[in-house]
This record gives structure tokens, sequence and C-alpha cells, in this order.
């Protein structure tokens, strides 16, 4: 696809100690795109994200971020986290804030913005994703899906390039699961750039431009939603899906 890059790795390589977590990755996001990341547990799809945010370092290789080289440290580096977001499994929120105040919080830290600005933008996000009666509330008062979706309206307050998601729905009852994955697909619909590691082979199908195959820190495959689960090319992968679908 004739795409800008936004997030591009090149010959990225990452070990923990002796063990080497990501072998080689070559991946390209586009501005716009929303690429799936799926493949077994422990081939390396949480460091992969990690690494795009610079929660983790690299041995090897590069990252660009919009064709610069992820900064180091510093201001610079703040900034980065706040362009390239993260949402977790766990929804990661401060027990002791109102939802408003969660989603206020780093606006007024990280992007400065005066109190009353950053809390009419909040209460706009959690408008978005369906929550602006719930703003006084605190998380425990909110159900699993309600407080992932608290937590998009966080990272997407601070305008962020990018959104990365580290299985946002794995610790959802099902039920909830879908009301995520909606806020989600209208994310993808806006031409928010993402890159979502999920199990949920309905969403890639759906809302992924590209599903990027995973295995042993490898891409294996990294194709078209539909030619990838119609016809996997690797052994792996087929293996993978005979087991998921
Ligand atoms: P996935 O998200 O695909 O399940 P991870 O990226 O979490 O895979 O992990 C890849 C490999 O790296 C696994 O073998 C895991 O045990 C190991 N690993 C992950 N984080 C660390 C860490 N902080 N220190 C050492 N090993 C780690
Ligand atoms: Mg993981």
């Amino acid at each position: 696809m004739a795409v800008d890059p936004l997030i591009e790795l090149r010959d990225v390589n990452k070990y923990y100690g002796e063990l080497h977590v990501l072998r080689d990755i070559s991946l390209t996001v586009g501005k716009g795109e929303v690429v799936v990341v799926i493949g077994p547990s422990g081939s390396g799809k949480s460091t992969l994200c990690r690494t795009v945010n610079r929660l983790e370092t690299i041995q090897s290789g590069s990252i660009l971020l919009d064709g610069r080289p992820l900064p180091e440290e510093g201001r610079a580096l703040a900034r980065l986290r706040a362009e390239v977001g993260m949402v977790f499994q766990s929804f990661n929120l401060f027990a002791h804030k109102t939802v408003l105040q969660n989603v206020s919080l780093a606006q007024t830290k990280v992007r400065r913005r005066k109190r009353d600005d950053a809390d009419r933008r909040s209460l706009e996000l959690l408008e978005r994703v369906g929550l602006a009666a719930h703003a006084a509330k605190y998380p425990a008062q909110l159900s699993g899906g309600q407080q992932q979706r608290v937590a998009i309206a966080r990272a997407l307050a601070m305008e962020p390039k990018a959104l990365l998601f580290d299985e946002p729905t794995s610790a959802l009852d099902p039920e909830m699961i879908n009301e995520v994955l909606e806020v989600m697909r209208q994310l993808a619909r806006d031409g928010m750039t993402m890159v979502v590691v999920t199990h949920e082979m309905g969403f890639a199908r759906s809302a992924a431009n590209r599903v990027v195959f995973m295995a042993d820190g490898r891409v294996v495959e990294d194709r078209a939603p539909e030619e990838f689960f119609t016809a996997p090319r690797s052994e792996r992968a087929k293996d993978f899906l005979s087991k998921i679908l």
C-alpha cells in the first residue's frame, strides 16, 4: 500500500540477557493503518509494542517515528510516549482519582494544558467513548469494559500520532469485549494509526489493513487479513490458527 510510513522498524534485534526475543524485525506501519499482531504466547508481541514507545531498548537495528529515530531520553522521550500512546491489558487507571481526573492528569503534566482546558477536552473524549455520564466516578465503580474505555480516552487525550494496544480485551469478561472493540473500530474509521495485539480474530478480519503473525521473535507473515486467514503460508501460522479458530 502506498501510504506514508509512520512507524518503521528496520532489522530490530532485542535480547533479554541470553534470550533473543526480537529477531531481525522489519515492519512498517503507514499513517492511518491498522496492523493487528497475532502469534503464540512468548513470541515477542508485547516486547515489540514496548520497544516502539521505548519502554524497552533494542540492541541493534533502528526504529523511526515519522522518519526520525526514537528519542533516547529527557523531554523528547516524554513527548514520544505521548505521541505513541499505549493501552494495556490491565487498564492501569489511578484508583484514587476520578474518571475525569484520570483523563486530565497527563494533559496538565505532559501537555501543560490548563486544568479547565484539560477537563473540557477530557469530557469530549469521555463522550466519544460513551462515558461522559461517569466522569465523576472512581475506576472501581466501573465495569472492566468501561475502565478500558477510560484508558483509551486517556491515551487519546495526548493527541497521539499512533496507539498501541497490547491485548486490550484479554482481561475482560466476554460481554464487555465488544464495547471496547467497537470504540477501537471507530478510532480506526476515524483514521487513527493503530498496532493491535489481540486474539480477537473477528476484529482482525473486520478492522485490520494487515495481519502480522509472529513466532519465536520473528515476523513470519505480514499480509492482508483475508489472505492470511484463508490461506496462511507458514506451518506455524496454520498450526496457530487451527488451535484458536
Ligand atoms: P508475547 O507478548 O508474545 O506473549 P513477550 O514479548 O511478552 O511475548 O515475551 C517474549 C519473550 O521474552 C518470552 O519468552 C518472555 O518470557 C520473555 N520476556 C518478556 N519480558 C521479559 C523481561 N522483562 N525479562 C526477561 N524476559 C522477558
Ligand atoms: Mg504479551
